[in-house]
């Protein structure tokens, strides 16, 4: 199983190639780690508390959806930390709006490597007034992949993606390709039935995996000898 995943992580990075944020940069514990609101949330911006809680549940639920990693997001309320503290608390992502330097950017995401923690910021001059909220959620689904350790893809299918791509504003589903990259940093220690595709799942319970071909050719060789020799048994 294990070479199954590193081959197809191999495949994939020669076709398209997560990239990660830093070789020595990840989440101390991929388990544990919270999105919350930053103390100062966008509220000086107009964003009511409510319109962050969803895009952050949204972005959990997109960066949950890979059973062959441990990542496990939740939502952890509104932190005690400012965009502005130097430290991130250990197990947190805070996410907040701030000034960035140019409309450009919608967001960006700044690391506490030795906490092995993140800070969000959406541009607070982008999302203010009114804005999209497609816009606004894919950003934050984006800014939060960041802080889970991955940088820009090639992949226009990625959410990671920093050039034209294949979802718009804001992807319906995890790609494989964003899947492939939690998997490298965050793998999930435990067998997962049916990775590598529900058939093959059954040949591998219990013990050594078997072959089914195998199987079946022997299954129709024991069958026609019984069949010969039963036959025979019948004629006597
Ligand atoms: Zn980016």
């Amino acid at each position: 199983m294990k070479i199954l995943i590193l081959l197809s992580i191999f495949y994939s990075s020669l076709s398209f190639g997560f990239v990660l944020i830093y070789p020595k940069y990840e989440l101390r514990d991929a388990t544990k780690t919270k999105i919350k609101l930053s103390s100062e949330g966008c509220t000086a911006n107009g964003i009511p508390d409510s319109k962050i809680v969803e895009a952050i549940k949204i972005s959990i639920d997109f960066w949950n959806d890979a059973p062959e990693s441990r990542l496990n997001l939740k939502y952890g309320g509104r932190s005690s930390a400012s965009l502005t503290d130097s430290r991130i608390p250990v197990n947190e992502i805070i996410v907040g709006c701030a000034s960035l330097p140019s409309i450009n950017i919608l967001g960006s995401a700044e690391h506490d490597r030795d906490n092995g923690s993140a800070r969000v910021k959406m541009n607070s001059d982008v999302y203010t007034g009114s804005y999209s909220d497609a816009s606004f959620i894919g950003t934050m689904i984006h800014e939060i992949g960041h802080g889970i350790g991955l940088a820009h893809s090639k992949d226009a299918a990625s959410v990671m993606t920093y050039s034209a791509n294949g979802w718009g504003d804001r992807p319906k589903y995890i790609s494989q390709d964003d899947v492939d990259g939690i998997v490298y940093l965050y793998p999930n220690e435990k067998e997962i039935g049916g990775l590598a595709g529900s058939c093959s799942s059954f040949a591998n319970e219990g013990g050594k995996p078997k072959n089914f071909y195998l199987d079946a050719i022997l299954g129709f060789v024991f069958m026609f000898l019984f069949a010969f020799v039963f036959k025979k048994i019948i004629k006597r």
